[in-house]
């Protein structure tokens, strides 16, 4: 094949638009990855939470594997390291997702305070994981506002209205009006797992990104995903100010069954290991649960922010 018609070939294979191709049905992840690239306006947060157990590093070697072929801000929502959080299993984190250190942002979970403290999480990622005395901070992605909690609420005074995280959390809120605001942090209020289900300690924390207009939020802690519509922090249907919950407990601990699904849950499952890809956009979002390879689960589609 001469030049010019290795380019045409190139052409074709690149414009998908301009030289519609049927689509593929057997696409893998690392293709959708791909294929699923921002717009130029647009920032990615991408990550899960439950990820790696030296006793069987597949799951989150799968993960990882995954974050490879996506840029963007790598969101690792809690129970990092099992089952103790200590310096040996923190070493096994970094066999699978330490590829992506250097664009992690962590929220801390149960796990790591196995370990007083949760001395070796916040030594493993030291500043990028906020004060070691709070575990809470937050950061602009984009033309977003990010803010990772600690749900771990008796290490810090409590997780209730007035304990210093709530304070802190509604000044920060207040410090930026923006447009979109995202939270993630590892106990969810909302959960249809039958492991853990819904966490109310959380509930304070939830109402002070419902007043301040967020709009997503991610945890993790059951080992599964689930996705609700926008709802109010009292589990009420809310279209046009409630926030979005994700579970993704999906970065490759294992998986444990659902119990019935509780008001608002859209979708389940607990059958894919996976990352969940959240492309930021000005005044709008796109999920995408991108599932280990040799999976099939999928799930994505788009909000707007209020
Ligand atoms: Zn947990």
């Amino acid at each position: 094949m001469n030049n010019r018609a290795a380019l045409a070939v190139l052409v074709v294979l690149a414009s998908p638009v301009l030289f519609p191709r049927p689509r593929v049905s057997a696409v893998s992840s690392a293709e959708l990855a791909v294929t699923a690239a921002p717009a130029e306006d647009a920032a990615v947060l991408v990550g899960a939470g439950d990820i790696a157990d030296c006793r069987d590093l597949a799951g989150a070697e799968a993960t990882a594997k995954l974050l490879e072929q996506v840029p963007g801000t790598v969101m690792a929502v809690g129970d990092l390291a099992y089952p103790d959080g200590t310096k040996e299993n923190f070493e096994c984190y970094d066999k699978t997702w330490g590829r992506v250190k250097s664009r992690t942002r962590p929220a801390p979970g149960n796990h790591e305070f196995h370990s007083a403290g949760a001395a070796y999480y916040f030594g493993y990622f030291g500043s990028a994981a906020g004060d070691p005395k709070q575990g809470y901070y937050s950061y602009e992605l984009g033309s977003w506002h990010i803010v990772v909690l600690n749900t771990e609420c008796e290490a810090i005074g409590g997780c209730n209205a007035g304990s210093q995280q709530e304070k802190w959390l509604r000044a920060d809120l207040a410090a930026h009006p923006v447009a979109c605001t995202l939270a993630y942090f590892h106990k969810p209020l909302f959960s249809s797992g039958g492991a853990h289900g819904d966490d109310l300690e959380i509930k304070p924390l939830w109402q002070a990104l419902y007043d301040a207009n967020a709009d997503v939020v991610v945890s993790g802690h059951d080992h599964d995903y689930e996705r609700f519509a926008p709802q109010t922090p009292d589990a009420a249907a809310d279209p046009k100010r409630g926030i979005r919950e994700f579970v993704a407990g999906t970065g490759g601990k294992n998986h444990r069954p659902f119990t019935a699904p509780h008001a608002n849950s859209e979708v389940r499952d607990a059958t894919a290991f996976g990352v969940l890809k959240l492309t930021l956009r000005s005044g709008a979002y796109d999920w995408q649960f991108i599932p280990e390879a040799g999976k099939t689960f999928a799930d994505s589609g788009s909000g707007s922010c209020h």
